[in-house]
C-alpha cells in the first residue's frame, strides 16, 4: 500500500522534474540564440542607424560611427569616443 503511494507520487514527480529541466534547456538555448547583440545605442534616438552617423572624438579628433563608439554622458551631453582609453583620458582632462 505504501509502495503504491510512493510510486504514484514520486514517479510522476520525477517525470515532471525531468520534463521541466528538459524544457528549460530548450528555452535557454532559444534565448541564447535570439539574445539581442550588445549594441550600445543612445535610447533617446531610436531612429539612428548604427554606423550611419559620424561623431568626433573630443580627445584624439578621430571620427567614429555613433553605433560603434564608446559613449559617455558629460553634463547631459552624450559624447562619443573611439575607444575606452580616450574616454578615460577625457575623464582626466575634464
Ligand atoms: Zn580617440
Amino acid at each position: 500500500m505504501l509502495r503504491y503511494l510512493i510510486l504514484d507520487i514520486l514517479l510522476p514527480l520525477l517525470v515532471f522534474a525531468l520534463l521541466r529541466s528538459f524544457l528549460r534547456g530548450i528555452f535557454q538555448t532559444r534565448r541564447d540564440v535570439t539574445r539581442p547583440s550588445q549594441q550600445a545605442s543612445p535610447p533617446s534616438r531610436p531612429n539612428v542607424v548604427a554606423g550611419g552617423e559620424l561623431k568626433k572624438d573630443p580627445v584624439c579628433g578621430t571620427y567614429v560611427s555613433a553605433g560603434a563608439s564608446v559613449t559617455r554622458t558629460v553634463n547631459g551631453e552624450l559624447l562619443h569616443f573611439c575607444s575606452k582609453e580616450c574616454r578615460d583620458k577625457y575623464r582626466v582632462v575634464g
